[in-house]
């Protein structure tokens, strides 16, 4: 056996039983009790007949028992689906058959949620809340409880993570354990270690939040779960606890730098802050280098694996309109429509190759070949659908996703570069530039407008001044305003939302 992130648990359980691992509201659970809980979730797993490689699922908001649950499974090999509890019924249970879940924990909110589709759910429900039986408690093995030893690998799922469906039907994506091991090793650059405390407020079903939550544990830290983000109550929580470790998508990061109170919490124990998962403004990024202590690192990467860039933000204050290099362990490159390396300097399709990628979406081999490019030396890549660009210096821009690209007159239109000159007008909070069918052009840029409050300016006036700032090319057919723009979970702009919205209106 290689060890395994539970393993790491165990070590830091016999070195320093007390140090709290898991805190929620006022519960606290030291690692040697983290340790023991793993050892009962892995014992009732293969009590109830879960082997090394079967999958659980589970829906439901974070919580210590979904922590510990997840960790358990670890140590008996078995393979967990996270499920976004903001899915609809028919989606969760066609995701619980697809990866064919022995088990499913569901919490009060979710089980409501599946109950139109219960009939077509096989998996035996264990309620995490205790609320309903078999509850938790009913489930979990007597204290003390030891499950028998497996010798897990490094290319065994750790987890099958449900793409979130920002482009389509869910697909699951398998992430092998030597995944979060590179994860971890990450974490040793970046300052985790036993004296670490995160704050881990975006939900634990999301890549973005366990490329952070198990560096933390696996290295000993303690990672301080929120289960609904709060600006307020954020800031509060971090200045209680003195974390020195958070990750936040960029609309989270948004609400902080805006929060009046923002600059009266004392932040000086950060040491670094991470941010992922969608665009993340230049400006947003200078302010907060500005206004809270500590490093600020922004990923670039996407769930699959392989395509992941770095930018240390602290140290290259004049690339924050660049998400940064390529990840050490990563070959990152850029292709264009016919499928050949670009040219440098050149727009392309940004893939990626690394040690450690997704092993393919479950069951989909089609989907999964589609997803991926081999290098003339036959190296198998990852496509990302997201369009870049690399300066001399070797960062990347990131352009648009593939899908989001404007073919308008046989001109191709970024919709961030519309949504960034759209941005600089004083009464602009946020935009969002979709494209939609135009008989004249083939498509054609539309825009959705966020006012900052208190805004007198009409549709028309906006959409005049915009369009005497860019090229012809460029110009808006229609802008409207909204109240905010439609977003995922994890905070992703819904694209295709704001394009059905417009309808007919612009043909
Ligand atoms: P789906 O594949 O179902 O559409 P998704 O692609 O949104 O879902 P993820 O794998 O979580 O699911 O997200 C990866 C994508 O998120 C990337 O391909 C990219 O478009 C976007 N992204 C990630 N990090 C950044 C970043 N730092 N800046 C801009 N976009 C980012
Ligand atoms: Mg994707």
């Amino acid at each position: 056996p290689f060890g395994t992130i539970a393993d790491l648990i165990h070590f830091h359980a016999e070195a320093r039983p007390s140090h709290p691992a898991l805190v929620q509201d006022e519960r606290v659970v030291s690692y040697a009790e983290l340790d023991a809980l793993m050892d009962r979730v892995a014992a009732s797993l293969q009590r109830d007949g879960v082997a090394a490689r079967d999958a659980i699922a589970i829906c439901a908001g974070s919580s210590i028992e979904y922590a510990a649950l997840f960790l358990g499974a670890l140590r008996a090999g078995v393979a967990v689906a996270p499920l976004a509890p903001s899915s609809t019924a028919a989606s969760l249970a066609l995701m619980i058959g697809d990866c064919e879940a022995k088990l499913l924990f569901l919490d009060a909110a979710s089980a409501e949620t599946l109950a139109p589709a219960m009939n077509e759910v096989r998996a035996t429900i264990v309620r995490l809340d205790g609320s309903a039986s078999p509850g938790w408690n009913d489930w979990l093995a007597a204290p003390g409880a030891r499950p028998q030893a497996v010798d897990i690998q490094l290319d065994w799922i750790f987890n099958i993570i449900y793409s979130s469906g920002t482009t389509g039907t869910p697909k699951g994506i398998t992430q092998p354990h030597s995944m979060r091991w590179m994860h971890v090793r990450r974490g040793t650059m970046n300052g985790y270690g036993p004296d670490a405390v995160t704050v881990v407020s975006t939900p634990l079903y999301s890549n973005t939040t366990l490329v952070s939550f198990f560096p933390t544990v696996a290295l000993g830290g303690t990672a301080v779960l929120m289960a609904k983000f709060d600006a307020g109550a954020w800031l509060a929580l971090a200045e209680k606890h003195r974390a020195t470790h958070a990750m936040l998508v960029p609309v989270q990061y948004q609400r902080l730098m805006a929060y009046p109170d923002f600059d009266r919490h004392d932040l000086s124990s950060f040491r670094m802050k991470f941010c992922t998962s969608a665009p993340f403004s230049a400006v947003l990024k200078a302010d907060i280098l500005k206004r809270w202590p500590g490093g600020l690192i922004e990923y670039y990467g996407m769930t699959e694996g392989g395509g992941t860039c770095i930018l240390e933000a602290h140290n290259h204050p004049d690339k924050l309109h660049t998400v940064g290099k390529p990840a050490p362990e990563h070959d990152i490159r850029l292709i264009d429509e016919a499928g050949r390396e670009a040219a440098p300097g050149e727009i392309g399709e940004v893939v990626g190759h690394s040690g450690a990628m997704m092993s393919g979406y479950y069951r989909q081999p089609e989907k999964t070949a589609e997803a991926e490019w081999h290098s003339p030396e036959g190296k198998r890549f990852i496509r990302t659908g997201d369009m870049g660009r690399f300066d001399a210096e070797g960062f990347l821009t990131l352009l648009d996703r593939k899908k989001d690209m404007i073919i308008s007159g046989g001109f191709n239109i970024y919709p961030s570069d519309l949504e960034v000159v759209l941005r600089q007008h004083p009464d602009v909070a946020d935009a969002s530039v979709v494209g939609v069918p135009s008989e004249a052009w083939g498509e054609t840029p539309v825009a959705w407008v966020v006012k900052r409050g208190g805004s007198g300016l009409s549709e028309a006036a906006l959409l005049d001044w915009f369009n005497a700032q860019v090229g012809k090319t460029q110009r808006l057919s229609a802008l409207r305003f909204i109240d905010s723009l439609p977003r995922s979970a994890i905070g992703k702009v819904l694209k295709r939302e704001l394009r059905d919205r417009y309808g007919d209106e612009v043909r």
